[in-house]
């Protein structure tokens, strides 16, 4: 047999994405096609559950074909995926019963202030918070709008599945109908220190158990294809993991006070706990993680909502850059903001504020305020929140912080990083691979079944640069606290 290699599947929210990699962790070949966003209503968007399952494939079958690689040679397979993104589907026919609910949806926005009074339960049961982004209240309310649903639910005969499901049960031909732990806890479903569904939130949701997945460590057997699309029938399946978890596992963030930070359009901040299950006191969840050897662990999680997009809207609606790459250059043109602060709170302001009412400000301008330092600012605010989060990660926890791990579109901006580090005071570490999501799920599978062991991990995780921090405490507490400033009049 020519050499074997793992296939990872990366289904996101806006499109899929298929990796193979070699033994030494290299890509091979990738795919990649967009999918089709659905905004039936303001505030509601939907996937046709038929085009993630398709995509998947389609993405497999181009990874393989520009590869030149024989689908034969795949060990094992990985899945991560868009968490929280609700399906239903019917276990006879196969079929869904509704186009995906996806995570960025908010029509259960009413149904969540319905329970505001169990809040205090669910924070402790599920380390959640009571927010329509999660999967419990979406499926509330497939059974409470769709009444044949419903009664498919009490017959058993519909079964619930976050996208890792769905896919995992498409891919082994309806044998598996399971989940991981991590994807598990971003159900509101889930009791977050037995790794058990618990019966209190499903009497709250009024969820029938009977059509939950099982739940399983992120490394394990889940089941095996049976052939479908380009793949031959036997190939196990044995890591899935949700995106965040999946990237946080890719970085090797596996040890407690390891933590990762993806900058994209928002941020996604998650800090390893290890067996310890801290409840945050600043708004952050808790949320299930991987261990060094795939087996659940705990983590602290944040994220900002604006980041990179402000440096789209810098771009596209002040026109004051051409491409977001344009903003390291351009901030590098001045030695600083000139005392401007750039508070991007255009949707509020989340942990460790949770304002929903807070709005966009720009402050400290004088007439020496050039387009330089609105941009510089900009970069500057997307580290200035990214560390509030880490500085509640370190008081949630007490546990200090010693390096911060990066991924994400905008981490080729050297500028950005560099200011990050100064402002967190520890080195900012930017691997070679950037696709950490993929490999993390590729990780968790080869470590499943004995294709990788959790040194040849350590060797795949190759640094391309570490930004070290080069400012005094009190340089940086001063920084801090303009900043803070500025947030106090966006409140
Ligand atoms: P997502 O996965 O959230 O769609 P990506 O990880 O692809 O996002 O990152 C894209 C985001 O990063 C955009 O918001 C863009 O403005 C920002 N971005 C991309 N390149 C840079 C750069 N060089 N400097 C600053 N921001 C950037």
């Amino acid at each position: 047999m020519s050499k074997p290699c793992l296939l990872a599947i990366d289904q996101g929210t806006t499109g899929s994405r298929a990796f193979l990699y070699d033994r030494q962790g290299r890509v091979l070949a990738r795919g990649y096609q967009e999918i089709r966003q659905h905004f039936p209503r303001p505030g509601w968007v939907e996937h046709d559950p038929e085009e993630l399952w398709g995509t998947t494939l389609q993405v497999i079958r181009r990874a393989l074909a520009r590869g030149r690689i024989d689908p034969s040679r795949i060990y094992a397979i990985g899945i991560t995926n868009q968490r929280e993104t609700t399906l239903l589907w019917d276990r006879k026919s196969g079929r869904p019963f509704h186009r995906a609910i996806v995570w960025q949806d908010r029509r259960t926005s009413d149904l969540c202030k319905a329970f505001k009074a169990d809040e205090p339960q669910v924070r402790r049961v599920t380390g959640l918070v009571l927010d329509p982004y999660f999967s419990g209240t979406k499926i509330a309310w497939l059974l409470r709008h769709l009444p044949s649903v419903a009664s498919a639910a009490r017959s058993g005969r519909a079964a619930f599945g976050t996208v890792d499901s769905w896919l995992l049960w498409r891919l082994t031909g309806g044998k598996a109908h399971a989940t991981d732990v991590t994807n598990a806890s971003r159900t509101l479903l889930l009791d977050l220190k037995s790794g058990r569904w618990s019966e209190a939130m499903l009497k709250m949701f009024r969820v029938p158990g009977c059509i939950l997945p099982e739940v399983h460590p992120s490394s394990h057997r889940f089941g095996k294809t049976a052939a479908v699309g380009p793949l031959p029938a036997g190939i196990p399946i044995t890591g899935i993991a949700g995106d965040q978890q999946a990237a946080l596992f890719g970085q090797g963030c596996t040890e407690p006070g390891e933590a990762k930070n993806t900058y994209g359009t928002g941020c996604f901040l998650l800090m390893q706990t290890g067996k310890r299950l801290i409840r945050s006191r600043h708004g952050l969840l808790t949320t299930a993680a991987c261990d060094s050897k795939g087996q659940p662990s705990f983590a602290l999680e944040g994220s900002v909502f604006i980041a990179g997009a402000a440096i789209q809207w810098l771009r596209d609606e002040l026109g004051l850059l051409k491409k977001a790459v344009e903003s390291e250059r351009i901030a590098l043109s001045v030695p600083d903001t000139g005392g401007a602060y750039l508070v991007p709170a255009f949707v509020g302001l989340g942990a460790p504020y949770w304002n929903p009412e807070a709005r966009g400000l720009i402050c400290g301008l004088t007439r020496g305020t050039r387009r330089a330092h609105l941009v510089r600012a900009a970069l500057e605010s997307i580290a200035y929140q990214s560390q509030e989060l880490l500085s509640a990660m370190e008081r949630d926890s007490g546990i200090r912080l010693h390096a911060l791990r990066v991924d994400g579109g905008a981490v080729k901006n050297n500028f950005l990083l560099q200011f990050q580090a100064d402002l967190a005071g520890v080195p900012v570490v930017r691997p070679r691979i950037i696709e950490t999501t993929a490999l993390g799920a590729a990780q968790l599978a080869g470590l499943g079944i004995g294709f990788w062991s959790t040194q040849d991990l350590a060797r795949m995780r190759a640094v391309d640069r570490i930004f070290r921090p080069r400012w005094t405490g009190s340089r940086r507490g001063e920084a801090l606290a303009g900043w803070k400033a500025a947030v106090r009049r966006a409140l």
